[in-house]
Order: C-alpha cells, then structure tokens, then sequence
C-alpha cells in the first residue's frame, strides 16, 4: 500500500507532529461494538507519530516491523512512511514506546527472530514506560503473545533503553504518561496542546461509547475507566489529539450528554 501522511501535520511547542498511518488491519468488530453496530468488518488503521523539533527527531513506536504475519494482510513498509515524511531512519534520536504489543513494539528489532536480534533503529534511544519494561523483563520470552521480553532484552544489550517513570520528560515538553487498562504500563504521550492517546480507545464510536471497548484491553475495568477520565479530560482542556488506531487529528468534544470524535479540518 501507498504510505500516507494523514492531514499533513500540526505544529505544537516548537514541535511538527506528523500522522504516520504506516498500514490497515481489516478484522471482525465485536470484541469492541455490540454485534451489528459497526458492521461486520472495519478497517483500523496504525499510526505512527513523528516529532521533529528542537534539534531532535522522534517516533512514537515502531509499528509491526517482523511481524506483520500476525494479521492477514497487513503490508508495512516503515522507511517508506518516513520518507513520505521527509525523515529517513537514520535521522531518528529517540523511538519512543506506548507499550509492549506487537503492532507497536515489533519494529524495535531488525535481524532474525528469535536468536539474532539486533536494534531497529541503530543509535536510536528507546524511551520506554518503567511499568512495560518491569513487566515484560521476567517474563518468559516464549509465552503466547509475549514479544516483547526479547525486544527489550535486545534494546537493552545495547545500552539504548531509557526506563522511565509516568510523566517524564522525554524530550523538550515531550511527557510519557501512564494510562493503563489496555496493556502493562501503557502510555500516552503528551505535547503542548497535543497528545497522542494510542489505544486508550480503539474507535471514533468509542467516543461516545466508551463501554462498548473491551476486548482489546488486558484489564478491561481499568482501561474503562482510563478511557472515561480521558475522554472527559479531552473534552474539557479541548487539546488536540490522535490515536493509534483512528483516522487522523481530532478533538473530543462534548455532545449532550455523550462525547463526540470531531476529525480537526
Ligand atoms: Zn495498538
């Protein structure tokens, strides 16, 4: 598929935040809607977010990277995107992680999985929330659906993770914060009067209808109520935002006594 760019970019804090929709993934809506409600099939795509800024260069997860056959027809081509972009790989400082699944952590690691991995991006630090790093770090690197204890290991041999509490400051005005539910030590990431809310919610109808986003989440009690706090926080500071897995920039907005996703013109 053609990379695209997503509604160009905004500018925020000295920062130019550029949508990286890297690929779509077609799949079955009802672990997150009722049955009917979003049809029988939709199209969720993955964003990537780039920052360049005050000298430096960032890039808000890595994408699917080897392993793109986890969803049928998933093609991604993330040197492409950046070049869409104008960034090459190379020009990247810093890779900073949302959290551990395989659509945002893949991309961390070049070379053969699962004995001769190297960093995906070389020289690039690896900003990552503590709680992610704490969790994956003892686990058993060959559980099901655990790829991320060997990506970590490997970034970490290499003297590039950066293991960092919620709020820190990844780069001028660039916060990594906790917002859990969906996966361990998820994490959000703040710029000016931005924020990236990767999957805090997985669905523009998710906006409205926060209850309906269950089945993506490991701990589907406290992604709910990550998910009510920052939509009402949204909705109130009215920053603009973006999502892992939703069409380009919006606002939330209030709507009677519901909330609305309102794409940003
Ligand atoms: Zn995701």
């Amino acid at each position: 598929m053609v990379p695209r760019i997503m509604h160009g970019s905004i500018e925020t804090s000295g920062w130019t935040v550029t949508l990286l929709e890297v690929t779509t993934m077609e799949m079955d809506p009802s672990p997150i809607a009722p049955p009917g409600a979003l049809g029988d099939l939709i199209t969720l795509p993955l964003n990537l977010v780039l920052l360049c800024g005050h000298g430096r260069t960032l890039l808000v997860d890595g994408g699917f990277g080897l392993f793109t056959h986890i969803i049928p027809g998933v093609v991604e081509d993330l040197d492409a995107s950046l070049a869409a972009a104008g960034v090459s790989r190379g020009e990247i400082d810093t890779v900073v992680l949302s959290h551990g699944d395989f659509d945002h952590i893949g991309g961390l690691v070049a070379g053969d999985w699962p004995d001769a991995l190297v960093p995906g991006f070389p020289g690039a630090r690896v900003a990552c929330p503590a709680r992610t790093a704490d969790h994956y770090r003892d686990r058993d690197p060959d559980e099901e659906g655990n790829i991320a204890t060997r990506i970590l290991a490997t970034v970490r041999a290499a003297g590039l993770l950066d293991e960092l509490p919620s709020g820190a400051e990844v780069a001028p005005g660039v916060r990594l914060t906790l917002a859990e539910g969906h996966a361990p030590g998820h994490s959000v990431v703040e710029v000016g009067d931005y924020v990236h809310g990767v999957d805090v919610l997985h669905h523009a109808e998710h906006v409205p209808h926060p209850e309906w986003d269950s089945g993506f989440d490991q701990d589907p009690p406290v992604g709910l109520a990550t998910r009510h706090e920052w939509i009402a926080r949204l909705a109130a500071d009215g920053r603009r935002v973006s999502f892992a897995h939703l069409t380009g920039f919006g606002r939330v907005e209030r709507d009677g006594a519901l909330h609305r996703w309102a794409p940003l013109a």
